[in-house]
């Protein structure tokens, strides 16, 4: 803990990755827990994590990155915060993010703008992106993150790190900040294989607070990753490359990356097999539908009274929300409340909200045909490597397109994967690699992981 907090004090000039740190309190954990001794039913015992600000954590401002949160301190943790310190982690503080999650490049926080760790100038990805420059500058051994739609995966692969986004409902949704509901996961971002493994077993698991998370056990990950890694090949294994995410668009140097680790999967026996993702071209389109119509609603309980920022200078009950809304928000999150209400409203329902939902079923479906032929999809996370601060801000379109390979995964509710897979040729910054896996099959997509890294 020490460690990380100077580690964090020499790079949080250049980074800006963390909203608020909470120093003392973690250090005295660290004592608590020295003088308690280690604890092997602890696995995470004294290991020191950020949390990103979406997640409630009990006595630590949450402020998703908005004004209109600022000073909001909750009085509970969210459920994979309890796990977290349940299995002897020590929370150092809040890590950065898009103004409640919206975003990828994690430029939309209303507080500042993270850093790349491999190069300042550069965005880190988002919108978790100030877990992931943390988790890759050594400011904390593991970090939580959130994805609603590419938002672990795309900065871990921005950052050279590893993130997962599990099964809907393999994580408890309790506690974190809702941004699309039927989209969000909570999922943890590391520096190896093996510590997203041990992340991932101390926050999965059924949680009667939350509706939506799954009633089932949850594996030992850590134990049946370990076990594993004694065979430790990829025999049997069928890799599927689907051909939209393995052509046009895609930048050269994280084509090259991307072939260079399925070939070595291949030398530990994998097969590879050609699939295709056939809706793949709808996936923007339909993400930022549902999304945003989830968003509108989500969000309309910010509204000056119950939490957050209230504009002093109202003078009805109206003028209190329309000012506190219109001062506490940001631009982009604006702009989605303002496109959620339209697709959900009378008349345009119909063609836009339900039209989303319709081929949100056929994107899943993709996914289900493509997992009778092969075991584990894969792909690159993102189609270039990061990209300079405030080369996208101009263009939201840009920025959406951004998310062309991550958003699909949401709709269709499966675990993914994003893992370190070199440095591109021309841009020297990290490429990640994507894998997919079937619905609450997280263990394999780590082995595979494990396998390939
Ligand atoms: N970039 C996507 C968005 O802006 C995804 C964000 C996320 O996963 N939270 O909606």
């Amino acid at each position: 803990v020490t460690a990380c907090l100077a580690r964090i004090e020499a790079t949080e000039p250049k980074l800006h990755a963390v909203l608020h740190l909470a120093g003392e309190a973690a250090l005295a954990e660290a004592a608590r827990l020295d003088a308690a001794g280690p604890d092997p039913d602890k696995r995470l015992w004294g290991v020191p994590v950020l949390v990103k600000d979406a997640i409630c954590t009990k006595g630590l401002p949450t402020t998703c990155g908005s004004k209109i949160l600022e000073n909001f301190v909750p009085f509970y943790d969210a459920t994979a915060v309890a796990g977290l310190k349940a299995a002897g982690a020590v929370i150092l503080g809040k890590a950065n993010m898009d103004e409640f999650a919206m975003g990828s490049s994690t430029e939309n926080s209303a507080y500042q703008t993270t850093a790349n760790p491999w190069d300042a100038t550069k965005v880190p990805g988002g919108s978790s992106g100030g877990s992931a420059a943390a988790v890759s500058s050594g400011q904390c051994f593991g970090a939580l993150g959130t994805d609603t739609g590419g938002s672990i995966r795309q900065p871990a692969s921005f950052c050279g790190i590893v993130g997962i986004k599990p099964t809907y409902g393999r994580v408890s949704r309790y506690g974190l900040v809702a941004y699309g509901s039927s989209l969000d996961q909570i999922g943890p971002m590391t520096r190896s294989v093996e510590d997203c493994a041990a992340m991932l077993t101390a926050i999965a698991g059924h949680d009667a607070k939350d509706s939506t998370s799954a009633p089932r056990d949850v594996p030992d990950y850590e134990a049946d990753l370990a076990a594993w890694a004694k065979q430790g090949d990829l025999k049997g294994v069928r890799l599927g490359l689907p051909d939209e995410y393995w052509g046009q668009g895609v930048d050269a140097e994280v084509l090259d990356c991307c072939r260079a680790a399925v070939d070595a999967a291949r030398g530990l026996g994998a097969e590879v097999v050609r699939v295709s993702l056939p809706h793949t071209p709808y996936a923007v389109a339909t993400y930022y539908i549902v999304a945003m119509a989830e968003a509108s609603s989500n969000l309309a309980r910010f509204d000056g009274v119950r939490y957050g920022f209230r504009d002093a200078a109202a003078t009805d009950l109206a003028g209190l929300y329309e000012l506190s809304r219109a001062k506490g928000f940001g631009p982009e999150v604006q702009r989605r409340i303002v496109i959620g209400t339209y697709v959900l409203s009378a008349g345009y329902y119909d063609a836009y909200y339900r039209k989303a939902a319709q081929v949100r079923r056929l994107i899943r479906q993709d996914f289900l045909d493509a997992f009778a032929s092969c075991d584990v999809i894969v792909g690159p996370t993102s189609p270039f490597t990061a990209f300079g601060i405030a080369e996208k801000t101009e263009d939201p379109l840009q920025m959406y397109l951004s998310d062309i390979f991550t958003i699909s995964l949401n709709l269709a509710g499966l675990p993914g994967m994003s893992i370190p897979v070199g440095l591109g040729a021309q841009s020297g910054m990290p490429v990640g690699l994507q894998l997919f896996g079937p619905a609450f099959d997280e263990t394999r997509l780590l082995c595979t992981a494990k396998a390939v890294m």
